[in-house]
C-alpha cells in the first residue's frame, strides 16, 4: 500500500487547485466527492436500491441519480439519512480501499473534504490542510458555484471550524494568495512526502 497524504479543508479552500498541482507531478489522486459519485453510478446495486427505497422520483429522466431530490427526501429525516449512510458508507469505504490500493505513485494523495467530520484521519500517514479565511472561501465559493452569500454560509458552518481542520494538520497550505503561489510549496511538499513514502517502505 502506498504512503497515504490526506488532503483537507473546507469549501473553497483549494483543495481541487491544490490536487491538481500534485497530479501534475505525477501523484495519483484519489477523490473521495469522484467515489461518492461512482459508487451510485447507473448499473450499480446501490442506484437500484436508492430507488427501490425512495422511487423513481430520485431519478434524472437519463436515469442517473438526481442529488438533489435525494437531498430533499433526506433532508430533516434522520431514519431516511440513516439508511442511506448505511447503504453508501461501506461500499465508499471499500472503493477508497481499492483505489488506494491501486496507486502506483510512491505516495497518494487523498482528497477527502469531510476527513475531519467523520473523523477518518486515523487513515492517513500524514494530513495537509489547505487553509484561507472564512471570508475568502466564502468569496470564491459563491463565485465558482454561482450560489447566494446565505448558501454558501450554510454550507461552511456545517464544517468544522478553520480552528479544528488545523489542529489535526501536520502540513499547511495557505492559498490566500494568488494559485501561482501555491506552486512552491507544493514542489516542496511533494518532495517531502517522496522522502516520508521512502522511509516508511524501508520501515516495511
Ligand atoms: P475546493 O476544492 O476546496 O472547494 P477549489 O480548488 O475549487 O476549492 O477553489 C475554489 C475556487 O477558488 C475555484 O474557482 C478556484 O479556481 C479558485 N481558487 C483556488 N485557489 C485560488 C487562489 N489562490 N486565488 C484565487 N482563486 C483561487
Amino acid at each position: 500500500m502506498a504512503y497515504i497524504v490526506a488532503l483537507t479543508g473546507g469549501i473553497g479552500s483549494g483543495k481541487s487547485t491544490v490536487a491538481d498541482a500534485f497530479s501534475r507531478l505525477g501523484t495519483t489522486i484519489v477523490d473521495a466527492d469522484v467515489i461518492a459519485r461512482q459508487v451510485v453510478e447507473p448499473g450499480t446495486s446501490a442506484l437500484l436500491a436508492i430507488v427501490q427505497h425512495f422511487g423513481n422520483g430520485v431519478l434524472l429522466p437519463e436515469g442517473s441519480l438526481n442529488r438533489s431530490a435525494l437531498r430533499q427526501r433526506i433532508f430533516s429525516h434522520p431514519d431516511e439519512k440513516t439508511w442511506l449512510n448505511r447503504l453508501l458508507h461501506p461500499l465508499i469505504q471499500q472503493e477508497t480501499q481499492n483505489q488506494l490500493a491501486k496507486a502506483k505513485s510512491p505516495y497518494v494523495l487523498w482528497v477527502i473534504p469531510l476527513l475531519v467530520e467523520n473523523g477518518l484521519q486515523d487513515r492517513a500517514d500524514r494530513v495537509l490542510v489547505i487553509d484561507v479565511d472564512c471570508e475568502t472561501q466564502l468569496t470564491r465559493t459563491i463565485a465558482r458555484d454561482n450560489i447566494s452569500r446565505q448558501q454558501a454560509l450554510n454550507i461552511l458552518s456545517a464544517q468544522v471550524s478553520r480552528e479544528q481542520r488545523l489542529a489535526i494538520a501536520d502540513d499547511v497550505i495557505d492559498n490566500s494568495g494568488t494559485a501561482q503561489e501555491i506552486g512552491p510549496s507544493v514542489a516542496a511538499l511533494h518532495q517531502r512526502y517522496l522522502e516520508l513514502a521512502k522511509s516508511a517502505t524501508r520501515q516495511d
